[in-house]
């Protein structure tokens, strides 16, 4: 469902993802681990768009992102708009939830199925709520983000991203910002989605979710994949010493 496809990014002469292919199936579930700097966050914003790739392709769904491709191979950059659309099926949720402070809980999540999707407000609002009674927060509809702790925030991020309705949804280390007694229920709405099956790619450091929740773990460093498989194999049999390494130091 996912194709990323020999993915360079390269800041100015410093190459920071390089030659980067692997795949996610429908509903599958791949969690992206490694050290600091080795370039997650970066991966994870091209499979977004958000950053364009120096080199290589990302597909979703048949679809590459971005640019099409021309006669005589060339890649061809598509217009803003056309990368939009491409990005409404692809929900993103990021370290710091990057809610709208002006907004309630239910008016941010009402947001985007109004303004981008053009949904009418009555249909926006019953998908809002449901959404927000998903994640736990049916009660807090109208409290502005600065009155919700930050895992309550996160949920909510979570919330705006399925009323878009996504096929796949990118986590960036939703809970690294958070302070550990709200990681667990930030985590548990992400357990639920997991078991009902979202397409999930998530960067995380915490490797007890992901050893219970990923089908599949990356294993980054420098830039390139060193290892993946099954948390079970990776995490208890790392093959590749610069895994053995990063997880001797976490676990
Ligand atoms: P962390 O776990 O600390 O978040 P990461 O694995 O997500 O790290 P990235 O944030 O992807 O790593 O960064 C990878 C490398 O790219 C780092 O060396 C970083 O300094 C560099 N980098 C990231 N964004 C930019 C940018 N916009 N311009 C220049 N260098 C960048």
């Amino acid at each position: 469902f996912v194709e990323c496809d020999s993915v360079e990014v390269h800041f100015g002469a410093l190459p920071v993802i390089q030659g980067v292919s692997f795949s996610v199936s429908r509903g599958e579930v791949v969690a992206i681990i490694g050290p600091s700097g080795s370039g997650k966050t970066t991966l994870i914003r091209c499979l977004n768009h958000l950053l364009a790739p120096s080199a290589g392709t990302v597909r979703i769904a048949g679809e590459t992102l971005g640019v099409r491709v021309g006669a005589n191979g060339r890649l061809i950059k598509l217009p803003a708009r056309k990368v939009a659309a491409q990005r409404r099926s692809i929900g993103f949720v990021f370290q710091r939830f990057n809610l709208f402070p002006h907004l309630t809980t239910l008016q941010n999540v009402m947001e985007a199925p109004v303004h981008v999707l053009g949904r009418p407000k009555t249909d926006a609002r019953a998908v809002a709520e449901k959404h927000l009674a998903r994640v736990g927060l049916a009660d807090k509809a109208d409290a502005y983000p600065r009155q919700l702790s930050g895992g309550q925030q996160q949920r909510v991020a979570i919330a705006r991203a399925l009323a878009m309705d996504p096929e796949l949804i990118l986590f960036d280390e939703p809970t690294s910002a958070l302070d550990p007694e709200m990681v667990g229920e930030v985590l548990a709405v992400m357990r639920d989605l997991a078991a009902q099956g979202m397409t999930m790619l998530i960067v995380s450091h915490e490797m007890g979710f992901v050893r219970e929740v990923a089908d599949r773990v990356i294993m980054l460093d420098a830039g390139r994949i060193v290892e993946q498989g099954p948390p079970a194999e990776v995490f208890d049999r790392p093959k590749n010493p610069r895994t053995q390494a990063f997880l001797s130091k976490i676990l």
